[in-house]
């Protein structure tokens, strides 16, 4: 068996059943992604819109395809028609662009709102005050669904500050659930979290991640 395909097996047994594995395929080529779908794997995560582009119209339909990079308003053509969830939903400017297509086009985008959690600058996201607006206003784009929020943790081998970083998605999550009435846009089942990757992704689970999104670890270092 394959270096991929090994991967994908450890993974699918470690993980826990309720745990979604996003494959992240980037900087990848579509054999790479092939072999990790030859061992079951049917959820895969890129970052760039020209290369979740190519690869989403040339591999297997029944790929579900999650899009967790920096999305330009320009580029939405390339990715909202074929995408089953926008991760990295990081500005209202973003957020306004998916739902005015959505309502065009008639497809109601699967979304999360990627909060800024770690000590990084350079990271995207939402702030947590940002956060509680956007989700407030829920109800005025018709055109995505609001499942849940993202993030990415400091990089560190720090334990302390990776805990402390998720810990901040889940209260908020938390938050939100709890008073969800308050919130009449977002769906009954608000509260996916995604979080978690090769460098923290055990933390991740242990927090009770819904998602984890795993690209080096399965697929190697990458070329950039
Ligand atoms: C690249 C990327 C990942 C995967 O990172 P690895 O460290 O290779 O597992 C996960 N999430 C996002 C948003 C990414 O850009």
């Amino acid at each position: 068996m394959g270096t991929i395909a090994t991967a994908i097996n450890r993974l699918k047994e470690e993980l826990p059943s309720n745990v979604k594995l996003v494959a992240v395929s980037k900087f990848h080529p579509a054999e790479a992604v092939m072999e990790a779908y030859d061992a079951g794997q049917r959820v895969f995560g890129e970052s760039r819109p020209q290369e979740f582009h190519a690869k989403a119209v040339a591999l297997p339909g029944d790929i579900s395809w999650h899009f967790i990079g920096h999305l330009q308003t320009n580029k939405l053509k390339l990715v909202l028609p074929y995408t089953a969830m926008v991760e990295s939903v990081d500005s209202v400017h973003l957020l306004e662009a998916i739902d005015r297509w959505g309502r065009a086009n008639g497809k109601i985008t699967e979304v999360l709102l990627e909060m800024h959690i770690a000590s990084e600058t350079t990271k995207q996201g939402f702030s947590r005050e940002e956060i509680l607006t956007v989700a407030g206003n829920a109800s005025d784009y018709a055109g995505v669904r609001i499942s849940g929020l993202m993030g990415m943790a400091t990089f560190t081998d720090d334990e302390t500050v990776v805990r402390r970083d998720f810990s901040q998605l889940v209260s908020l999550r938390d938050e939100i659930r709890s008073s969800l009435s308050d919130y009449p846009g977002l769906p009954e089942d608000f509260g996916i979290l995604s979080f978690g990757m090769t460098h923290d992704y055990r933390i991740a689970v242990e927090m009770g991640a819904d998602i984890v999104r795993i690209g080096t670890l399965i697929f190697g270092e990458r070329n950039y």
